[in-house]
Order: structure tokens, then sequence, then C-alpha cells
């Protein structure tokens, strides 16, 4: 060899010998694990990436059929033969099997080695470790999958929120036209004013009676005195009566009491006014609605009528038989024996308790006409109590009552009218000895006060039960224990002589326990001049 061509070659043997280390500290760096295998598929090289990879051993590798580290010898096989006709092939996916079993994702590619000539001695396989990427795959997967299902949860939510709220709808609908037909076809009439005080509907009852037409929506009703129908005299331009109630106090439910024309007859109405609240309490409208009192007030107007013509019709007879037993008894008619007297004096009882009877339903029929006729003047009272205990001396008598009289040294004289407060006076002591077993005690009390003179019918007798006293003033009332006992009685005593202290602007009390006794006891005002 010539000097020259030794000395090159000596350099290119060193220049090899640093490609090689070069090469080898390269492959040592890189992250990828490389199998170099010949051309039937046997292991020959392999770096250390890729024995780290498999865990195996570089001397259990070099010889081996690649497939040793892979899961599917079948899938390696046709990768392999595809790179060797194909030149190379990139990111297949496959299972690599470590040298303890453990499974580990890769993304395998390989490229085949060729020499001068182009003959194929081998193939480079790189593979590379995507268990991260897959497990950030299936995180990402499992989120997908996850947020899909929430998605889809929510999507059925909303369709059955929508369903529901359809459901609703087609309700709310449905109650709506219920009340709306509802409110068409009530009898009465009914009004609604919203809350910025306009005509808001009304019903076709009202349309015929008060004559509203569609021009009367969204007119507006003056406040005053709760929308009083007053005010819609104006917008529906009719005639018709008011009667206004007793109790107009603001914030209750206010009465009033109308009187109209309709087709020839005259419709009495009463109406209440409410405030409409929504189901959140809300105040939503007024509400005035009507109730015809046409046929009652037309039936307790017959009602009376007929009671005032009966009484009426039975005093006259009621008397002459009064008369009549009496000239007998009195011996008029001539002498009669002790059989007859007593007869005729039961006789005489009873026609008296008839004559009371049919008096107090004259005043009750009068009171409730408010045609009971007063004849108010300056009267000493003694003239009044003195009449009465005269009338009910027999009675206190027959039933041995203990009668005691407590009243005044001067007894003063009073505004009144003496027979009315006779009647009150005498139907207290009445029931005082009525309602008194025998051998009771009954005290009639007259006390002069600063304002007012105090009468007080007071007895030991069977007394109220608790449950009965607050009735006790009204018609035809009578409590449970007396009803037991068979006295008689009309219940209206009561009740006309209620009326009648009320009219001499006096006030009338009873205190009673029952078993033990009662006391009635009324006021009349003593400095009364004028009614
Ligand atoms: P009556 O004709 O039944 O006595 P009133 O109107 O005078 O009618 O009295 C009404 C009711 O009040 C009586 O039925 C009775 O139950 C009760 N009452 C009135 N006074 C007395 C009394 N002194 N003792 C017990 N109960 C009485």
């Amino acid at each position: 060899m010539k000097k020259e061509e030794q000395f090159f070659s000596e350099n290119l043997q060193e220049d090899l010998e640093n490609l090689e280390r070069y090469i080898e500290e390269y492959s040592l760096f890189l992250p990828l694990a490389v199998y170099s295998v010949n051309p039937v598929g046997i292991i020959v090289d392999v770096n250390q990436t890729g024995k780290e990879l498999s865990k195996y051993q570089e001397i259990e590798l070099i010889g081996q059929d690649i497939e040793i580290i892979f899961k599917n010898p079948k899938k390696i096989k046709k990768f392999f033969n595809q790179t060797l006709k194909k030149g190379s092939i990139k990111n297949r996916e496959m299972i690599l099997v470590t040298k303890n079993k453990k499974e580990i994702p890769v993304r395998a590619s390989a490229s085949i080695r060729q020499d001068q000539e182009g003959n194929i001695i081998g193939c480079f396989i790189a593979l590379n470790d995507i268990t991260e990427i897959k497990k950030f795959q299936t995180k990402l997967e499992d989120k997908v999958k996850q947020r899909t299902e929430e998605l889809e949860k929510t999507k059925n939510k909303l369709a059955k929120t929508l369903e529901e709220t359809k459901e609703a709808k087609r309700k709310v609908e449905g109650e709506k036209n219920k009340t709306s037909a509802i409110i068409s076809n009530l009898v009465d009439p009914i009004i609604i004013i919203d809350q910025e005080d306009k005509i808001n509907l009304y019903n076709p009852k009202a349309k015929e009676i008060f004559g509203f037409t569609k021009s009367s929506i969204g007119k507006k009703v003056k406040k005053k005195d709760n929308y009083s129908m007053e005010n819609f005299k104006e917008i529906l331009k009719k005639d018709y009566e008011i009667k206004k109630g007793k109790d107009m106090e603001p914030a209750n439910p206010k009465e009033e009491e109308l009187i109209i024309e309709h087709q020839g007859d005259k419709l009495t109405y009463k109406i209440i006014t409410t405030k409409v609240y929504d189901s959140k309490k809300r105040c939503i409208g007024t509400m005035k609605t009507f109730s015809d009192l046409t046929r009652e007030k037309r039936i307790n107007r017959l009602k009376t009528e007929f009671v005032s013509i009966a009484a009426h019709q039975l005093r006259t007879p009621l008397s002459a038989i009064k008369w009549a037993i009496k000239m007998i008894l009195e011996g008029d008619t001539g002498p009669i024996n002790q059989d007859q007297r007593e007869i005729l004096t039961k006789g005489f009882e009873s026609n008296e308790r008839m004559i009371k009877l049919v008096n107090d339903m004259l005043n009750v029929s009068r009171i409730e006409e408010g045609r009971l006729q007063y004849n108010f003047a300056k009267t000493n009272f003694k003239e009044v109590y003195e009449t009465v205990v005269g009338n009910v001396k027999s009675k206190i008598k027959e039933k041995n009552i203990k009668f005691n009289i407590k009243k005044p040294d001067k007894m003063p004289s009073v505004y009144m009218d003496k027979e009315k407060i006779r009647l009150v006076i005498q139907n207290l002591l009445e029931n005082a000895v009525k309602y008194t077993p025998v051998n009771g005690t009954v005290t009639l009390e007259i006390q002069k006060q600063k304002k007012n003179l105090r009468i007080k019918a007071k007895d030991n007798g069977v007394g109220i039960p608790e449950k009965d006293q607050k009735k006790l003033f009204s018609k035809f009332f009578r409590a449970e224990n007396v009803k037991k006992m068979q006295t008689d009685g009309t219940g209206l005593g009561l009740f006309i002589a209620n009326n009648i202290i009320k009219k001499h602007g006096g006030e009338i009390h009873f205190k009673s326990e029952e078993g033990k006794g009662t006391e009635f006891y009324f006021y009349l005002p003593l400095n009364q001049t004028k009614k």
C-alpha cells in the first residue's frame, strides 16, 4: 500500500469508528425504542429504550422473532410484511407485551434497510410508548361520554319541563275556560275592576241588567265608597236606587243594596265588594258580586203582611171570647157553680195566652216593618211598675213566690212610651215567675243612677244554659232547659223588649247561671226629653 493510501485508510477507519460511537450515543439518548430485525423478522439489535420498554435483556431479545414482544403475532407479521413491501409504515397502534406480561400500548413505525445494491437487508422497527396518550385519550373519552350523558339528561329534563309547561298551560287554559264559563253562566251579575280602577270584566247577567257594552270595558270607575254602584251611574247612564250598608268600614267588604227596574219588575240586589287575590296573595283587582234578594224581600213582605192580617183578624174574636167569659165569671149572667168556674177560668187563661201570642206577633211584624207606633211622654215611673206588679200578682201568689221590691223613695219621671215599657217589665217579671219553681224568690229592683234609671228583675230559678245565651234576643228563640219544662212561651218577648228599650235609647242585659237564677236589667236614660 502506498504511503498516501495508508494514511487515508487509517483516517477512514477512525472516521467510521467515530460515526459508530456517535450513532450509538445518539440512539442511547433517543426516547424511542428501536429494534433492528433481519429480513425474516429475527431481532438482530436493540437500543437501550427498546430494552427498557420490553424489560428484556439484550441477550434475551437478539435472535428472537420480533413477535415475542407483541400481543398479536398476526398483526405484527402483517405489519412487517407490509413494511417490506412498501418500504416504510408509520404510526400503527399495537400492544407490546413485556417480559413480565404487562401490556403497553405503542405506536409502531418501521422502515426497511437496504445495501448499496438495493437489496433488503433488514428493517428498523421503532416503538413509541403511548400509555400516557392512551390514558389521556380514555380520560377524554370518559369525559366526553360523561358530558354526553349529562347533556342527554339535561335534554331529557328540558323535554320533560317543556312537556310539563305545556301541560300546565293546558290546565291553566282549561281552568280559565272553566272560570269564564262559570262567571258567564252565573245567574247573578258580576263585575270585576282591575288594579287601575278600570272595568275589566262583566258577565252576561250584568250586561242584561245594567246595560254594559263592549265600550264599558276599560272605562275608569271612581274609587269612592269602595267602588260604590253610585260611581257606575255615569258610565251606564242607568237609573237605580242605592241603599248603603250600615257597616261601611274601610277594609271590610262593603255592602250595598240596589233596587233597579228590569222588564217591568223591581229587582233588589245585595252587592258585596271584595278584593281579588291571586295564588301568591297579590291583589289583582276588585270584584262586585250581586245576589238577588227580590224573592226573599217579597216573601218577607208577604209573611209580615200575612201575620199582621191574621193577627188582626184573630184579635177581635179573642177579645169577644175574653169579655164573654169574664161576664159569666163575674156573675153577670147569673150564679155559676164551682165546677163551672174552674172550667171557665181555664178557658179564660188559655184565651189570655192566645191574646198575648197574637199581640206579640203583631208587635213583631210591626217592628219588622218599622211600623210600631210610640207615644213618648214624660211619665212618672210609679205609674208603670205599679200596674205591672198588679198584673203579675196572681201568678206570684199561685206559685207561692216570695216577691220583693226595692225602689227609690222618690220615683223619677222618665221620657218614655209607658205602655211599651210596661210590656217590657211585665215580660221580664212574668218570665222570672214562669222560670222559677214554686216557693222561689223574685225581686224587682228600681234604682236611680246618675244618668239612667236601672230596672232589674231577679230570680233564683232555672237559669239559662250558657250555650243558649247569645241567641236569647232572637225571634222565637227558647232555651233548651225551658223547652223541656213544657212551660208555654213564644220566644218573642225578649225580641220585642230589646227593640223597645233600644228605641228608648237604653240597653238591656242579663246575667244567668243554669240552675241558680237569672237577672235581667235595662237602663232608661233620665235626661232625655225628646226622641
Ligand atoms: P218566652 O215566651 O219563651 O218566655 P221570651 O222571649 O220572653 O220568650 O224569652 C226567651 C227565652 O229566654 C225563654 O224561652 C227562656 O228560655 C229564656 N228566659 C227568659 N227569661 C228567663 C228567666 N228569668 N229564667 C230562665 N230563662 C229565661
